[in-house]
């Protein structure tokens, strides 16, 4: 017998939207409880973790494990479950029914009792003048895709977390100079990725600067950077490639209006666990987390909203105290 809130007639097909450490985690939960899973692989199959390097920080890889290495694996324990995969990304929900609808953007459209986001989040532009017309030109967010393209040249890097000592640190394999640019005194990134970046003689670090707008025609020749104390401009002529580390943002756009979210666009989620104001719509990764951001802890939150959407279909209450 189906729970109240389940036809009959409907298997419990469940849709997982997205597949970084928390879809894939999600995904192997859930075909190990035999719930046959739909993975949508989204616009970058494997997350943000395909385009980093070595992950150190992973339990389980003493040596270290290349990101898009430590995908790879991950789908293929979830391939082994019987997860199926499907490379589209969904571009729009239906939560008005009962099942839900997703719509992916080439395939058929399917039918869900229950989804998890796990869309994660992507890369954060400054929105200078210039930027968008000489991203692929010199301008990038992402340090492991492009810079083989920067043999011998002086980069920049704007921001001050970890993703921006990392990104300054891997181009010192191609650039002859990185100069990391960041608007405070001090780095926002963790003690160990800080060292590395202090340690590393290509890299300088710009104190209390802005970049203004990037330069060039055709291709980057130069960026205009401004004193945040002063106010005073200054153009570093000979710059030709200019990467962004500055944060990211949620991937949500299909659910505005839909399910609730913060005023930065992160899903909101119970505390303590992955219920979002839908019943039947569980989110997990960093579409969620404005706190910890990590491919483990990514992964942890796969796995309880996993275990929240089975105890669901099996016809457990959706929370009162759900946002
Ligand atoms: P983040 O920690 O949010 O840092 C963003 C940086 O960009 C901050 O330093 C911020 O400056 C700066 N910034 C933001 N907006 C800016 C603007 N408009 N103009 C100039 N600067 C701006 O982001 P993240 O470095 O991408 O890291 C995100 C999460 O992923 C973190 O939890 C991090 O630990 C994790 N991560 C981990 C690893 C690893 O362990 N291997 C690698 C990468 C990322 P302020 O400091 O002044 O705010």
């Amino acid at each position: 017998m189906a729970p109240d809130h389940l036809e009959e007639t409907v298997s419990h097909r469940v849709v997982v939207l997205g597949s970084g450490p928390a879809g894939l985690t999600a995904a192997l939960y859930l075909s190990r409880a035999n719930l046959a899973p739909t993975v949508f692989e989204g616009l970058q199959p494997g997350g943000q973790l395909t385009i980093t390097t070595d992950v150190d920080n992973f339990p389980g890889f003493p040596e270290g494990i290349m990101g898009p290495e430590l995908m790879d694996r991950m789908k293929a324990q979830c391939t082994r479950f019987g997860t199926e995969f499907v490379m589209d990304e969904i571009v729009e929900i239906d939560t008005s029914k009962r099942p839900f609808v997703v719509k992916p953007s080439f395939g058929e459209p399917m039918e869900a009792d229950a989804i998890i986001v796990a869309t994660g989040a992507s890369a954060q532009y400054l929105g200078l003048p210039n930027e968008t017309r000489l991203r692929g030109h010199g301008v990038s967010a992402c340090a492991t895709c492009d810079g083989f393209f920067f043999q011998g040249a002086h980069v920049v890097v704007v921001g001050g977390g970890d993703s921006a000592c990392e990104e300054a640190t891997f181009l010192t394999k191609f650039a002859r100079k990185v100069t990391l640019v960041h608007r405070r005194d001090s780095l926002r990134a963790s003690k160990i990725m800080q060292q590395r970046a202090f340690d590393n003689p290509k890299v300088e670090i710009l104190w209390k600067h802005e970049v203004v707008d990037v330069l060039g025609d055709q291709k980057v020749d130069g960026l205009k950077v401004r004193n945040v104390e002063t106010g005073a401009e200054t153009v570093m002529g000979d710059v030709t490639g200019f990467f962004l580390a500055i944060g990211h943002v949620p991937n949500t756009k299909p659910l505005v209006g839909k399910v609730a979210m913060d005023g930065s666009s992160y899903l909101l989620t119970r505390p303590g666990s992955t219920h979002t104001n839908v019943p039947g719509i569980f989110a997990c990764g960093d579409v969620q987390d404005t706190v910890y951001r990590q491919a483990i802890t990514a992964a942890g939150s796969g796995c309880s909203a996993a275990l929240d959407a089975e105890k669901w279909l099996e016809g457990a209450d959706w929370p009162a105290d759900a946002p």
